[in-house]
């Protein structure tokens, strides 16, 4: 029997194969995948899991995972012939306990439906980020989320209590812990916690969940060079109570998104602008503190100028500029890129790489922006008519310099298939060797994403 024909026998309808196999299945957010798989499975239970993956393992069958396919690292894609295993039937909130702060949710929960349902309960889930709407808790674990909160709550990892995983032979193992403190033994979670998908298959996680804000106060700053945007984090982190975000755009990428967006917030465009973000519990002079403070940094002469939104409605348009939205309109076939640096090396690094690109591509769009207070900087990459050798070109400029500078050729998009053959820029061969037997561990067959993260393909 064929592992589709034994997959059918036990799954029944929950198997998709031929014209039935929709297109989404091909590619993430990435844009990348071409190839059609030869099934995709859809369980609607973590004992479904099990069963379609032990048929798998027998079958040395490889196996995709796929969650809200937002990944922007080629992750999610499969080869032809790989069998899909979509999460998106596998969703829902099974307890929200609110002595413990903790959410129980199903791996393929759309991460914006987890957090509404925390709001309603009073809480704040703090994960977060732009595709909210598609991306799942199970993708959000498996790419170890960042986004715009990670100062103050930090990654996808950093909010994870427990999570119950199914192996690659179909074993699953349940460590669905609600404490925070629990030193016994290895913690098993966070080994499949930004494994991508080669470990095993998420099904279900234990979410800590923090105070719900009464609302937020966010101020746009003007400042005249990287040094300040350093020092205004600094003194941000230390003087406001509850800094929830600190974004920083280099001047192109501010005045390009500005200009898209039809807005002129300073009289003439900064060398740099950042937001600063904090959240509010609705106590007693906390618009005030704000105030203050950003008084203060403008008489010292750390900005230049500071706008405060009066309304929910000008800190979205704050926002809109940062997340840059005109920019996939508007750019041809723009690459983002997405590294993280020591801090205090952003300023350099950016000019460094800025220079590398516009020498190499003369007429390309190069801008920065970032989530600098937890030491992410994105780049956009933008030329005509650029092609998947373009795309290597870049990458063999970027990912050099980010060694050389120390850093990590992915902050919080995931190594996927983009970045792969990269990775040794970013960890020693004695990190690979650990990294190796841990997968081959796991998952003898290398069933599991063959070819992603470590490469290789296993004996499938
Ligand atoms: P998918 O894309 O479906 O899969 C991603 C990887 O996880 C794949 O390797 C897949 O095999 C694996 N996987 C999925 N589900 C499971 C599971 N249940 N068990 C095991 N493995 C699984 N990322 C950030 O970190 N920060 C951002 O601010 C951010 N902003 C974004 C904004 C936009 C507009 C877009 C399109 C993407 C953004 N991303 C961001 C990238 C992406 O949204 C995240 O990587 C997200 O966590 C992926 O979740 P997903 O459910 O879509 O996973």
């Amino acid at each position: 029997m064929s592992v589709i024909e034994d997959l059918i026998r036990s799954l029944g309808e929950a198997v998709l194969t031929g014209d039935r196999i929709a297109e989404r299945h091909r590619s993430d957010a990435s844009l990348t995948g071409r190839n059609l798989p030869s099934a995709v499975v859809r369980p609607a239970s973590t004992a479904e899991v099990a069963t379609a993956l032990s048929i798998c393992n027998a079958h040395r069958q490889s196996v995709v995972p796929q969650g809200g396919m937002t990944g922007l690292a080629g992750g999610a894609n499969p080869n032809t012939g790989d069998v899909v295993i979509s999460m998106e039937r596998l969703s829902g909130i099974e307890e929200i306990d609110a002595a413990a702060a903790t959410m129980t949710v199903l791996a393929g929960t759309p991460l914006e439906v987890a957090q509404r349902a925390a709001e309603e309960a009073g809480f704040l889930l703090p994960i977060d980020l732009g595709a909210r709407g598609s991306c799942q808790i199970g993708g959000n674990l498996a790419t170890n989320a960042g986004g715009i909160r990670v100062i103050r709550n930090g990654v996808a990892r950093d909010n994870v209590l427990g999570i119950e995983v199914v192996l690659a032979d179909g074993t699953v193992v349940s460590s669905l812990n609600k404490m925070i403190k629990n030193n016994t033994g290895y913690d098993l979670r966070q080994f499949f916690i930004g494994s991508e998908g080669t470990l095993g298959i998420i099904t279900r996680a234990v979410l800590r969940l923090r105070p719900l804000p009464a609302g937020r106060l966010t101020a746009l700053c003007a400042l005249d060079g990287y040094a300040d945007v350093i020092a205004l984090l600094k003194r941000a982190q230390r003087e406001l109570s509850g800094l929830s975000a600190f974004e920083a755009m280099w001047e192109s990428y501010f005045r390009f998104n500005c200009e898209a967006e039809g807005r002129q917030f300073f009289e003439t465009s900064p060398v740099f602008a950042a937001i600063v973000e904090q959240d509010v519990h609705g106590l007693d002079g906390e618009r005030e503190q704000f105030e203050a403070f950003l008084g203060q940094v403008l008489e010292d002469g750390l900005i230049g100028d500071a706008l405060i939104a009066q309304s929910e409605k000008e800190a979205q348009a704050f926002w809109r500029v940062r997340e840059g939205h005109a920019m996939d309109r508007l750019l041809p076939s723009l690459v983002n890129l997405d590294v993280s640096l020591p801090i205090g090396d952003i300023g350099r690094f950016a000019e460094e790489c800025g220079r590398a690109l516009s020498t190499l591509f003369p007429s390309a769009h190069v801008s920065f922006f970032g989530h600098v207070g937890d030491s992410n900087l994105h780049i956009a990459f933008s030329v005509p008519d650029a092609d998947q050798e373009t795309a290597h070109q870049v990458d063999a400029v970027v990912y050099p310099l980010v060694a050389a500078h120390h850093g990590s050729i992915s902050a919080e998009h995931g190594i996927g298939t983009l970045k792969r053959d990269f990775l040794d820029r970013s960890r020693s061969q004695a990190e690979f060797e650990v990294m190796r037997r841990i997968k081959d561990a796991l998952d003898p067959n290398g069933i599991l994403n063959p070819g992603k993260v470590l490469g290789g393909s296993g004996s499938c």
